[in-house]
Formats: structure tokens, sequence, C-alpha cells
């Protein structure tokens, strides 16, 4: 199991799973008992929208519909945030990588840095709980159709690293359609932080 027995001071570690599976807000509690920031590609995207930045506007509309921002941009910006004096005690990496050329990219700049990721957490959710969840969030990208385009974008683009990750020995599956409190024990466990705590 990944990380049994060993510290995990400064762990990498990418959360994998449909949009909706609630990476977020497990990732939120992960990283707090971990001590690592929480890096999310989605979260940095939707600021930049609001700011009105140049990334911002080139991205607004290609998230609004439920596609994926082109690979080369995203290299960027995860290449300038992991660059940042508190990525360099670890990380937690939602929303990235969601296609095997941003996979590559990810182990290019861990090469490049004499660094490994201890894990990739797949968070997994059904399909219709997924648009039922994001129904009931109702935010501004959240109407169905787009819910669902986002699901085709996932199956298409990013399940293929469930493999990816599973081959090189770093997949670890967490049932998502639980309570919450449930999925945090079960990430916790993995990684011997263990159950106590805030
Ligand atoms: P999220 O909050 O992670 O679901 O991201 C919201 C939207 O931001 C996605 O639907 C994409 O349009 C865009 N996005 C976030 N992360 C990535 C990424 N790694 N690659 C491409 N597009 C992304």
């Amino acid at each position: 199991m990944a990380g049994a027995g060993k510290s995990l001071q400064g762990a990498r570690i990418v959360l994998l799973g449909p949009p909706g599976a609630g990476k977020g807000t497990q990732g939120q509690v992960l990283c707090q008992r971990l001590g690592v920031p929480a890096i999310s590609t989605g979260d940095m995207l939707r600021e930049a929208v609001a700011d009105g930045s140049e990334l911002g506007n080139k991205v607004q509309g290609i998230m609004a519909s439920g596609a994926l921002v082109d690979d080369a941009t995203m290299a960027d910006v995860v290449r300038d945030r992991l660059a940042k004096p508190d990525a360099g005690r670890g990380y937690l990496l939602d929303g990235y990588p969601r296609t095997l050329p941003q996979a590559e990219t990810l182990a290019g700049i861990l090469r490049d840095a004499g660094q490994e990721l201890d894990a990739v957490l797949l968070v997994d959710v059904p399909e219709d709980e997924l648009v039922r969840r994001a129904l009931l969030r109702g935010r501004a990208d959240d109407k169905e159709e787009v819910i669902r385009e986002r699901l085709r974008v996932y199956r298409e683009k990013t399940a293929p690293l469930i493999g990816y990750y599973r081959e090189r020995g770093l997949l670890r599956e967490i049932d998502g359609n639980r309570p919450i409190e449930e999925v945090t024990a079960q990430m916790a466990g993995l990684f011997g932080t263990g159950p106590e705590g805030d």
C-alpha cells in the first residue's frame, strides 16, 4: 500500500475521478492532514476567469462548454504553480492531469525535479449520482447538458489515466459513493494518518 510505514511529509498525490465525485472536498481534508497544499487547476482557471486575465479570457468559453482547455496551456499553468515555494513540501493535485499528454507533462516536471508521485487516488462514483450531485450544486457551468458533456470528456480523455497509473503501481481506489466521513476515513487510512483528528 502506498505510504505504508513511510512518512508522507512532502507527499505528492494526484486525485483522479469523474467531475463531481467530491475530489475537492475530500482533497481539502486529506491535505490538511498531510500538511500539503491542494492545487486545483479548475479553481485556478475559475480565478483567472473572475480576474478577467488573458488566461481567463482564453479559457472561459471552453470551460462553459464542458470541454478541456488545451494541454499546452495547462502545462504552463501547472509548471508555474508547482514551481511556487509552497509546492516544495508536496501537494495534492486535483483536476490535473486530465489527459495522457498531461500525465506525461507531469512525469517530466517530476523527473526534472528528481521527484516522484506517491499515489494516485481514484475517487469513483456512479454516473447517475454524479449528475444528481452536480445539479444540486447548481454552479453556472452545471447545466445538465454541460454535466453530461464533462462526463463524456472524462470517459474519453481522462479515464485512460486509470490504466496508465495502475500500470505504474500508483493507483489506489476509493469508493466515493458513501458518506463523506467514510470516504475521508478510507483516504486517511491509506496514508496512515489515522481516523482521529479534526
Ligand atoms: P474542474 O473544477 O476540475 O472540474 O475544472 C473545471 C473546468 O476547467 C474543466 O471542465 C475544464 O474546462 C477546465 N480544466 C480544469 N483542469 C483542467 C485540465 N487539467 N485540463 C484541461 N482543462 C481543465
